[in-house]
């Protein structure tokens, strides 16, 4: 099974993502865990990335997409976490379901100031949730036409979001 996981930054597809996962007995692939690690190990996929991360704006899709193709390439059943984010993205990855944890602005803003992870400053923040609403909802709308979306209200208790989400699929 080929699952997507959908969300606004701070929506919880991180944390769902693990879990459901685990449930299906498949591998998590995060781009955003896969980028900071990069930057992190300063690695030239890194380097080049880091400056977006920092402001919150969305890595070029071609750097994206070459880091990531060849992990699904390797991979028959996974659930993907961060990728595709745009439609440029989304050509040649084929999903059985892409859940849409929706989640509102000033929940998900909350959650991300508690974080505080570096990009989670308020001014990066707003950047992010910009290019969410430019870039990534059309996506929502690309994968309802499809046929496949799952829509889960992710402002609920984890546990709670979990066990609909194993219900639902
Ligand atoms: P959540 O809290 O729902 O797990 P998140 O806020 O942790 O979401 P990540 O998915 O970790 O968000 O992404 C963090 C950053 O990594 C993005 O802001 C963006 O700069 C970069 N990034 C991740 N995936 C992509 C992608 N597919 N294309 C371009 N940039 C990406
Ligand atoms: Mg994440």
């Amino acid at each position: 099974m080929r699952v997507l996981m959908l969300a606004p930054p701070g929506g919880g597809k991180g944390t769902q993502g693990v879990r459901l996962a685990e449930h299906l007995g498949c591998e998590h692939i995060s781009s955003g865990d896969l980028l900071r690690a990069a930057v992190a190990g300063d690695t030239p996929l890194g380097r080049e990335v880091d400056g977006y991360l920092r402001a919150g704006k969305l890595a070029p899709d071609a750097l994206v997409t070459e880091a990531i193709r060849p992990i699904l390439a390797t991979h028959e059943h996974y659930v993907l976490d961060g990728f595709p984010r745009r439609l440029a993205q989304a050509e040649g990855v084929d999903f059985d379901v892409v859940v849409f944890l929706d989640v509102p602005f000033d929940v998900v803003k909350r959650r991300l100031l508690d974080r505080g992870r570096e990009d989670d400053t308020p001014e990066v923040i707003e950047q992010r949730l910009h290019e969410y609403t430019e870039d990534t909802l059309p996506l929502v709308d690309h994968y309802r036409d499809a046929g496949v979306l799952v829509r889960i209200d992710g402002d609920r208790p984890m546990d709670e979001i979990a066990a609909d989400l194993r219900e639902r699929l």
